[in-house]
């Protein structure tokens, strides 16, 4: 009997301990990590850095609200502006991905009143896309693309619009009168792995300049480092600036932290800056004292534990981009019947399924069954839609650890694959 509410089906699997990439059950078996806590165990299972910045600040000051000013704050703020995103701008601190989605979503209805319709009324729509996941809560839900998280929870909020990715025309065509921002993930995660276009990207940011619209990217999953770069659109179109931006899983290494990023642009930025006085209105200044809060956010003992994370994360790009290289080469060398192609950016992996070449018992979804097998075989790895599974190792992990995951990997594969049609090779 479980008190817990019964809102995850959940793989038959206790883990008691980590360490680096490996983790053990409580019967003392041991796992390779690909799944990192989906995303979030950055530097791998209780790594010295973290273990010790969370050891020292527990044991010097926990929490003690936003009422007061909390050096770790600043400091962790200036390093995500200054070292990370490399654009002026301000930060708020939240405790996960939805609840920064949540202050984006807020921030382009702030926008919307600053910059409203020709009529006077305000712009509050938000654009985002087909498959795109933002999170549980009531703004997340709404935002994101994929009916299933929606079942049930109608009325949804006005104000929400779903279109297909990377499809600039779609994108171009739906833009009305109260459209106030776009909110996309460079990489989607949980819909399946599907990477943005450069042109897609670039597309998208030159509409917001044409129509008064706020580029707002959700890098909840794949950013500080996750796709290489700490800032993951910059891994596929380093040149466009948004105005807004997500964090969470990865930033606190497995302490929960969020934050968003506001851009300190203009908010007239089509107009020549000398031609008006208004310029000095910043859209970061629309989140304004009482605009926004949270009790936990960003305490001392939160930014103490992201501060010894992101640290870390410059001096891990190049084997992120090494890592993947590792994994896209050897999956594509077995030309294995089941695998119909490997997507993603850096250590965010999909492996695209053929389920006819499967073996799938009655009523399972393919992806889900063979991260079962992976389990059962040593290997944690998460599925992202039915059809694809998903490798998310530690930022750090080695050449040797990839090596092992993946003939795991090969090893069920085979034994789930169709016979008859052998391996390939
Ligand atoms: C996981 C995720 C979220 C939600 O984050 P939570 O911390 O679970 O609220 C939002 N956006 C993306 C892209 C995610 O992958």
């Amino acid at each position: 009997m479980s008190y817990v509410l019964p809102t995850y089906g959940r793989f038959p699997l206790t883990l008691v301990r980590g360490e680096g990439t490996r983790v053990w059950d409580d019967g003392g078996k041991a796992y390779l990590d690909f799944c990192s806590g989906i995303a979030v165990c950055a530097l791998g299972h209780s790594p010295k850095p973290l273990v010790d910045a969370i050891q020292e600040q527990a044991a010097t000051l926990i929490h003690c609200c936003n009422l007061y000013h909390i050096p770790q704050q600043e400091e962790l703020a200036r390093m995500i502006v200054e070292d990370l995103v490399r654009i002026p701008g301000k930060v708020f601190f939240s405790n996960s991905g939805a609840e920064s989605n949540d202050g984006l979503i807020k921030a382009a209805r702030k926008f919307g009143h600053a910059r409203p319709q020709p009529d006077g009324s305000p712009r509050y729509e938000l654009l985002t896309f087909n498959r795109s996941f933002h999170g549980r809560t009531l703004g997340g839900i709404n935002a994101t693309g994929q009916d299933k998280v929606k079942e049930g929870f109608d009325p949804m909020l006005p104000g929400f619009r779903h279109l297909p990715f990377n499809d600039l025309d779609a994108l171009a065509a739906a833009i009305r009168p109260e459209t106030a921002a776009i909110l996309l993930e460079p990489v989607q995660g949980e819909g399946g792995v599907h990477v943005a276009t450069a042109e897609f990207l670039r597309g998208a940011k030159a509409l917001c300049d044409k129509h008064d619209l706020l580029l707002f990217l959700d890098e909840v999953q794949v950013g500080f480092g996750r796709c290489g770069d700490p800032m993951a659109w910059r891994e596929i179109a380093p040149e466009i600036e948004p105005d807004g931006i997500s964090w969470a899983k990865g930033m606190g290494g497995g302490f929960p932290i969020g934050a968003f990023w506001l851009s300190d642009r203009p908010l007239e930025r089509r107009l020549q800056p000398a031609s008006s006085e208004e310029t000095s209105t910043s859209l970061s200044s629309l989140m304004g004292p009482g605009s926004h809060g949270t009790t936990y956010g960003g305490s001392p003992l939160a930014c103490a534990a992201s501060l010894a994370v992101l640290r870390e994360v410059p001096g891990l790009i190049d084997n992120v981009r090494a890592r993947a290289a590792q994994i896209h080469d050897t999956v594509a060398s077995w030309n294995h019947p089941a695998v119909t192609e490997t997507r993603g950016l850096g250590l965010l992996v999909g492996i695209g399924l053929d389920v006819a070449k499967m073996d799938t018992p009655e009523g399972k979804l393919p992806a889900i069954h063979l991260s079962a097998e992976l389990l059962k075989a040593g290997l944690l790895a998460p599925p992202a839609g039915p059809e694809t599974l998903r490798l998310l190792p530690p930022l750090n992990v080695s050449e040797a650890e990839v090596s092992e995951a993946l003939e795991i990997l090969r090893t069920v594969l085979d034994r789930l694959g169709d016979s008859s049609t052998g391996t390939g090779d």
